[in-house]
């Protein structure tokens, strides 16, 4: 099925009401309907909502969608992007074990993996996303997770996906890419042979700025990759916190199952039934606005690369960026609405935000409203100077994510800002 047919159609078959648009299902907890279907439910002999924490049909329609979308076997929907990348991290690893990320990330995703997973006991090695060969002298046996971004936030670089699954796939471990800038209409990962793809649905897929949220997707087949790997030998033995249950010997997608079953129940950072919904509205236009969102992209990128002021623009569909290449062979259909580019100096930078006035000064992306961040005084504040260099993140980077408007209003304004 076409991604246009997909965004509209998939995961929902109308309930008893026929109701065209997805139900709304705002409930905290299902009854049941008699104490031997309950026990039933939890055994897993039958499946079923139990509670809202752990699933809901609101929530269970975005799930199947997004996963359909992505080409993926079952999702898991999450709080936000944050919470998606946590769990994923937290369903592999434990303390004593390590993951690689990539060196260039969403800022939160540099504090989570430098300072807070190193809390728990999981160690975090970086890499450079072109040079995947980096990454065999920082595998060990240890080694539970490599993580990369199919568009970088905000330094907008696209990884050697072959090298990288290559050397994972070697190795025998799990990858998981953040597809959030790319989204699953300008990249499919599985197809890429990625295991895992998380997302920040709180940018493309809400479309509008809407609601905080992610999501988790699982490839077919996982099981082949985990089945009898000692990197893996929790979803290989008896789990102790669901009565002895072995997840690679139930007949559902094994990632999602156990992310649902052990995380969303202790750790709990469930969706709420209304920001799905929300999400389910957005994903039903992703395609068409991804269109127009990389198209205006590639256009007001062309304007800054002739622009006196600007000394470097990245914009992986731009002929003369480095990442030119990967994006022909990775990215299909467009490179998405994010770019970045410098200007001299950090003043300069905050004096081109502050006078720009159809880009709104926020930290987010995504949105149809476009929007510009100066990253080193906002979202990658917490990093040092070191850091920030190995981030990618100069300080006379803006990030642009340009939204939904006519995009000769958008130039307009940005050579007003750039004149100083
Ligand atoms: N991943 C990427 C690439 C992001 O840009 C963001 C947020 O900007 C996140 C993850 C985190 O998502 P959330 O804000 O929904 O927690």
């Amino acid at each position: 099925m076409h991604d246009k047919t997909t965004v509209i159609h998939a995961g929902y078959e109308k309930d008893s009401q026929s109701t065209m648009a997805v139900p709304l299902y705002q409930t905290t907890a299902y009854e049941f309907k008699d104490a031997q279907h309950a026990a039933n439910l939890f055994a897993l002999k039958e499946l079923g909502n139990i509670y809202t924490r752990l699933m809901n049909p609101t929530t269970d329609v975005f799930e199947k969608r997004f996963a359909a979308l992505e080409g993926g076997a079952a999702a898991i929907a999450t709080s936000s992007g944050m919470a998606a990348i946590f769990n994923t991290i937290a369903n592999v690893a434990e303390a004593g074990d390590n993951i690689i990320c990539a060196s260039k990330v969403y800022g939160g995703t540099a504090t989570l993996t430098t300072h807070t997973i190193k809390r728990f006991g999981i160690e975090a090695r970086y890499f450079d996303v072109h040079k995947p060969q980096e990454l065999e002298a920082l595998i060990d046996e240890k080694t539970k997770l490599i993580l990369f971004e199919s568009i970088t936030n905000p330094s907008v670089d696209v990884p050697d996906f072959e090298g990288i699954t290559t050397i994972a796939n070697k190795h025998g471990i799990l990858t998981a890419v953040d597809n959030t800038v790319a989204t699953p209409i300008h990249c499919k990962p599985f197809s890429l042979g990625c295991d895992l793809s998380v997302h920040s649905t709180s940018k493309y897929t809400t479309g509008q700025g809407l609601a905080i949220g992610g999501i988790v997707v699982e490839r077919e087949n996982l099981l082949d990759k985990i089945k009898g790997n000692t990197r893996y030998a929790h979803f290989n033995e008896p789990d102790a916190s669901y009565h002895g249950l072995v997840y690679v010997d139930v007949p559902l997608p094994l990632f999602s199952l156990r992310m649902r079953l052990a995380l969303l129940r202790d750790l709990g950072a469930t969706p709420s039934p209304f920001n799905s919904w929300l999400f389910i509205q957005g994903l039903e236009h992703l395609p068409l606005r991804m269109k127009q969102h990389s198209a205006s992209a590639l256009e007001i990128a062309r304007f800054l690369e002739n622009h006196p002021k600007v000394t470097k623009v990245n914009y992986p569909g731009l002929k003369s960026n480095v990442n030119y290449p990967y994006a022909q062979k990775y990215i299909k259909g467009g490179c998405s609405g994010l770019l970045s580019f410098e200007v001299e100096s950090f003043d300069q930078a905050i004096m081109v935000a502050d006078k720009t006035e159809l880009f709104s000064m926020v930290v987010n992306i995504g949105d149809s409203k476009s929007i510009i961040t100066h990253p080193a005084s906002t979202t990658h504040q917490q990093l040092s100077p070191e850091e920030l260099i190995a981030a990618g993140v100069p300080s006379g980077l803006i990030r642009l994510s340009v939204g939904l408007e006519e995009c000769s209003d958008l130039i307009a304004d940005l050579t007003q800002a750039l004149e100083g």
